[in-house]
Formats: C-alpha cells, sequence, structure tokens
C-alpha cells in the first residue's frame, strides 16, 4: 500500500470513527451506519464485476441470505454475535458456490439471467418458509452485545465501522495477491489464462464465494442496523442498486465502492428534498467547473474532453432551479444521471478523477523495484527437466484430425519434436498451423489421435492442467492481461509457484510474502530476458505491438515450461526487432526448453529450426532437416501455389 493511501485510510478513519461525537443525530449515523455496510458488499460485489468481469445481479439476495441467517441463528437459538458473523459469512459463500457452479457455465446476458432469477428464488424462499424466517411478518433482531456488554447506536456504529475497515483491507490484499491477479487475468483474456495454468472456471466460482462472503457479513450487519428485517428489502431494486453502485462509483476501486454506497444511500434522500438537491447540484456544478478548469490549465486534458461533463453538471443545476417540485421528476432524474455515467465515465467517477490527475503517471505508485535483484538467468530459476533425454521425443502426435464441421483442419497428422530442439511448423495461410497448436494446449478436443507429451497424453485435458504440465504459448492474436501491467502479465505465469491460500494473503503470512517478493524478482528477471524492464510498470495494452508479442513470450516461459509454442512471434515486428527474437528463442532453447515455432519469415525458420514440418491444407507433406524441406518440391509447389506470402 503506498503511503498516500494509507494516509487517506488513517485520516478517513478517523473522521468516519469521529461521526458519532460531532452530531448526536441517530438519523445521521444509522445512515453512514448504512452506507459502510453497504461498502462492505461493494467490495465483494467490485471482485465480480470489476476485476473478474461478470455480471452479478444475485447480490440481493446474498444480501438477503446474510441478513437471514443472522436473524434466523437469533430467533432460533439466540446465538451471540461472535458466532453469527461467521456462520453468516460462511453459509452466504456456500450459497455463492451454490450459484456460480451452474451459472459460471454460461456467459454474458445468460448469466445475468440466471443470477437474477437466483436472486428472486432467494427472495421467494425466504417469504415461504415461515416455520424458518416467519415468511411476511419479518424477524426483529436488537442490538448485538459484545462481551455482555450491549451495543448501543454508537457502539454498534464503531463495530461496523471497524469491520468495513477490516473487509476493506483484506479484500485489498486479495485482490493486490495472486488471487486477484487470476481475477483480473480471466477478464483480460480467458483463453490466455487457461494457458498460463490459471482455471477460468475454478477462478470464477472463487470470485463469486468471497464476493458471496462479504455479502453475508454486510447483510448480517445490516440486519443488527435495521434491528427488523423482512423479505421485501432483497428485491430487484436492490440488486440493480448495487451493481449502479460499482459502476458509478468506478470499479476496480475500493474508494469507488465507498463512493457508490455514499451514492446509493443518499442520493435517494436528496432526490426527496428540492432545497438539498439545489444545493448539492450546485456545488457539484462548481466543485466539476473548478476541477476542469484546473486540468485544462495544467494540461491534463483539453477542452473538448472537459465540455460534457462541466455543461451536464451545470444543466442539472439549471435543471433544480427551474423544478418547482421534486416528486415527479426523482426516477427520471436519477434514470439520467445512471445513463450520464454510463455513458461518459464508463470507469465511474474514481476512475474519471483518477485519469485526469494520474494521466502519464505510471500505476504503480509508490512501489518501486529498485533494490529487486533480478537475477541474470531469470529463465533457469527453476531448475529445467530439458538437458535431461536430450534426443528423445518430447512430443509424438499420431494420426491427429481436428474436424471443424465437414472442414479437416488438420487430417491425419503425424508429428514428432524431439527434447531440447526448435521445431519450425510452416505451411501457408489455412493450413493448419494454430489449429495444431490450439489442439497441443487443450482448446480443442482432437476429432481423432493421440497426443504424447512426455510420456502422457494431453487429449481431453483442460488448458490449465496442460499448462501446468508443462506446454507454454504465445498467441498468434497477442492475448495478454491488457489492463495489467508488464510485470503482473508475468506474474500471471508465475502462478503456479504460490502455496498460499486466502488466509494467507488476508494476513499476509510469511509464506505469502516469500511468494510475492520471489514473483517479483523472477517476472522481472523475466522481463529483463525478453528486453523490456524500462516497461515492467506499464500496462500492458499502453506497449507497443512489437513488445506485446516479447511480453507474451516472458509470461510463457514463467510457466517453467519443457515446451515452448510460439505462434507467428515476429509477425508485425520490425527488422531489428526480428533480430532480437531470433537470439531471444535460441537463448530459450539453449536452456534446455524446446521450441515449436510457426513462422512465416522463411529466413528466421531456416537460421534457427533443428527440423521442420510443413503442413498444407491440414496434411502434413514435408519433414526434416531445414534444407531438405526447402527444396522439397512439394514444399514449393504448396508455396508458389498458394498465394505467394
Ligand atoms: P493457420 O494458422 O495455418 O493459418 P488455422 O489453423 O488458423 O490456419 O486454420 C486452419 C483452418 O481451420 C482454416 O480454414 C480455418 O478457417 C479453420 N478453423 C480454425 N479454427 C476454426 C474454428 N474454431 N471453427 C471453424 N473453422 C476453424
Ligand atoms: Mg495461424
Amino acid at each position: 500500500m503506498s503511503r498516500l493511501s494509507l494516509l487517506t485510510g488513517v485520516v478517513g478513519t478517523a473522521v468516519l470513527a469521529s461521526v458519532p461525537l460531532f452530531t448526536g443525530n441517530p438519523y445521521y449515523i444509522h445512515m453512514v451506519g448504512t452506507i459502510m455496510i453497504y461498502a462492505i458488499l461493494l467490495f465483494g460485489l467490485d471482485i465480480v464485476v470489476g476485476y473478474t468481469g461478470q455480471v452479478s445481479l444475485g447480490h440481493a439476495g446474498l444480501f438477503g441470505v446474510g441478513s437471514y441467517t443472522a436473524g434466523v441463528l437469533f430467533l432460533k437459538l439466540g446465538l451471540p454475535l461472535w458466532l453469527i458473523i461467521p456462520a453468516s459469512i460462511g453459509v452466504t459463500a456456500a450459497f455463492g458456490a451454490l450459484l456460480a457452479l451452474p451459472a459460471l457455465r454460461v456467459t454474458g446476458p445468460y448469466l445475468a439471467m440466471v443470477t437474477l432469477a437466483f436472486g428472486t428464488i432467494i427472495q421467494i424462499l425466504i417469504n415461504e418458509m415461515d416455520f424458518l424466517t416467519e415468511g411476511p411478518l419479518g424477524i426483529k433482531v436488537p442490538k448485538p452485545s459484545i462481551a455482555g456488554v450491549q451495543l448501543d447506536e454508537h457502539g454498534f456504529y464503531w463495530l461496523v465501522l471497524a469491520l468495513m475497515v477490516l473487509s476493506l483491507v483484506v479484500v485489498d490484499r486479495i485482490l493486490k495477491s495472486q488471487l486477484g491477479r487470476a481475477f483480473e487475468a480471466l477478464r483480460g483474456s480467458p483463453v490466455a489464462s487457461d494457458c498460463m495454468g490459471v482455471s477460468v472456471y475454478m477462478y470464477k466460482v472463487f470470485a463469486f464465494v468471497v464476493s458471496a462472503g462479504f455479502a453475508g457479513l454486510a447483510g448480517c450487519l445490516y440486519a443488527y442496523s435495521e434491528q427488523y428485517i423482512s423479505p421485501n428489502t432483497y428485491n430487484f431494486e436492490l440488486t440493480v442498486l448495487f451493481l449502479l453502485a460499482v459502476i458509478m462509483g468506478g470499479r476496480k476501486s475500493r474508494a469507488g465502492s465507498l463512493l457508490g454506497a455514499a451514492i446509493i444511500v443518499i442520493l435517494p434522500k436528496l432526490l426527496d428534498d428540492l432545497e438539498m438537491f439545489r444545493m448539492v447540484s450546485s456545488g457539484l456544478a462548481l466543485l466539476m467547473a473548478l476541477g476542469a478548469g484546473i486540468a485544462v490549465w495544467r494540461q491534463k486534458t483539453t477542452v473538448r474532453e472537459m465540455a460534457l461533463p462541466v455543461v451536464g453538471t451545470l444543466a442539472l443545476a439549471l435543471f433544480s432551479y427551474w423544478l418547482e417540485s421534486i416528486t415527479d421528476w426523482r426516477l427520471s432524474i436519477f434514470g439520467l444521471m445512471i445513463l450520464f455515467v454510463v455513458y461518459y465515465l464508463q470507469d465511474g467517477i474514481v476512475g474519471f478523477v483518477r485519469s485526469l490527475w494520474l494521466r502519464k503517471a505510471t500505476r504503480h505508485s509508490g512501489q518501486s523495484y529498485a533494490d529487486v535483484d533480478a537475477g541474470q538467468d531469470a529463465i533457469m530459476v527453476a531448475a529445467n527437466t530439458g538437458q535431461v533425454g536430450e534426443g528423445q521425443d518430447l512430443l509424438i502426435a499420431k494420426g491427429v484430425l481436428m474436424q471443424f464441421g465437414g472442414l479437416k483442419a488438420i487430417n491425419q497428422v503425424d508429428l514428432r519434436v524431439k527434447r531440447g530442439t526448435i521445431h519450425g511448423l510452416i505451411g501457408p495461410n489455412g493450413s493448419g498451423k494454430s489449429t495444431m497448436m490450439n489442439v497441443l494446449t487443450g482448446i480443442y478436443v482432437p476429432t481423432g489421435g493421440s497426443i504424447e507429451f512426455a510420456g502422457r497424453s494431453v487429449v481431453g485435458r483442460t488448458s490449465s492442467d496442460i499448462a501446468l504440465s508443462g506446454i507454454a504459448r504465445t498467441f498468434q492474436n497477442v492475448q495478454l492481461f491488457g489492463e495489467m501491467t508488464a510485470l503482473q502479465n508475468v506474474q500471471v505465469g508465475l502462478h503456479h509457484s504460490f502455496a498460499s491460500n486466502i488466509l494467507d494473503v488476508a494476513v499476509h503470512s510469511p509464506r505469502y510474502r516469500r511468494e510475492e517478493a520471489a514473483s517479483v524478482a523472477r517476472g522481472l528477471g523475466l522481463i529483463q530476458f525478453v528486453g523490456l524492464a524500462d516497461l515492467a510498470n506499464e500496462e500492458a495494452r499502453n506497449l507497443p505491438y512489437g513488445k506485446q508479442r516479447l511480453l507474451e513470450i516472458a509470461r510463457a516461459l514463467a510457466l517453467d515450461p519443457q515446451l515452448l509454442l510460439l505462434d507467428e512471434p515476429a509477425a508485425g515486428l520490425t527488422a531489428p526487432d526480428i533480430k532480437e527474437l531470433v537470439t531471444i528463442i535460441r537463448k530459450i532453447r539453449d536452456h534446455g526448453i524446446t521450441v515449436i515455432l510457426i513462422e512465416h519469415h522463411m529466413d528466421v525458420v531456416m537460421g534457427i529450426c533443428d527440423a521442420v514440418s510443413v503442413l498444407d491444407f491440414g496434411q502434413k507433406i514435408a519433414d526434416g532437416k531445414p534444407a531438405e524441406v526447402q527444396a522439397d518440391p512439394k514444399v514449393i509447389e504448396a508455396y508458389l501455389g498458394g498465394s505467394a506470402a
């Protein structure tokens, strides 16, 4: 955590803690308490929505599960708070798993539908199971007591604050660990995640479970805060409100969650009171104009970019004075604000502010790697099995058939790749080279044939399993995790080097600290190896295309593979970059890693390959030493017959 965010955190906590001391008004204390409770839920929802990029419309349902676990345990068993809190978290996390396991097989609109149905079912169940939940009557829950001391409004407020701060720290730690990187990676590129040994399905489910745990804690506190729970609270409107809060506040940000929580609690109240609405909208317009003015002056942005938000907030302020009564307009204003945010502030308010002030500054503020000893031989940190059994076959494919409908993209292909060699795979466009790689890495299951890697069949295994057994790859269309830095991309490849679990991460155990430090050092070493040392903290999407390809190689090497598949690594590279690339590929082989190289640049292939196989229309037409293959009439025919690339 950087010094600035630590300071903000301490000051913020102190301010929040002093709220009950300044205002004795229980209305405001309750309101701020509710904001903090919602924030706990939103920290968790942000994991699913902001980081893994999934939509959940089931979080009001999970919130309800948390509330009712607390309510029922109190009503039926009279359990104390210190048992009810973990029970609510645990039960709700279990419901999260229940929701996630089937739901995450689908994506997009279907996922939204399934989670929505889940939320509705929960609400109906709470309503119907009156033997447990008292049905529509609801349950009364008095304020809890701790160690025999009954908490009053203030005491409970401080308890909520403490748990909110704790949640914030834990969520923050999770998201900055290998777990958070896995969540973010599967959003950036699911196929690359799987091929880096990070199972997309497993981590999606995991994200839902963790997220549900926080929803459970929030729900439990909500029950005590309201002192009465009934099924109607946990409805569709609330679930949409939660989603809006994450989007409006700003995804991938704890400050965004807090802001979002404040908005959804305060805004409805604000829209009830015209005077207040006028004051706030004028203030907002003033702040906006001022902020924009300064930003333009400091050349952080252009007038054009700032025109819309300024005009928008100004229009809102003017509108507020024109209005005579607000009640008729409530929903419309709310709707307009939402539209405005969704269209113009896609990264939410926090994202917008951040983009203004941090533009051109590196993202990893406060993090310095100056003292990290990257080590010259990062690629060799984990001893490779490469030198063992040199000259033996590492990969044996026999009669591989891959059919897409009527098209045989790969037709009865045999392939033998010897350990410690660079094996070229060439052929005209559409001849099945990339398909072969997809079959080798489990993205496609071949229609027929057998593939043995290091003595074990790969057919039918998942991509992440195959990756972990030692096959790493790059992609013809670069598949980086765009919003993550170069270093973080490589660290996803190092995911396999972590044994820490979520508890280690939450408490920053020695094991976790050691593994994280090692992954930073190793990651930097690999980045240095491909010549990107200066760009370690740059977001991958901002790298030039050629550098992105090199970064993909570093990330693949992080898996400690025995076999590295490179799909047209030189495509789009300049001549000096290609030279650099050739040196890198040679070094990789010299470290004992076997390479399969798909490449169109013939000089590259002929220069560094130990053996070459040629595909044409899905069939292997030649195999052998580069010079032999080059002289083969069938090969010449295939290349001249096709587009003379
Ligand atoms: P190469 O990498 O050699 O240029 P590909 O392996 O990408 O060729 O493609 C080989 C053939 O398989 C092409 O005709 C392509 O259209 C087809 N193909 C590849 N993937 C699929 C798919 N998922 N569905 C249908 N056809 C595919
Ligand atoms: Mg291809």
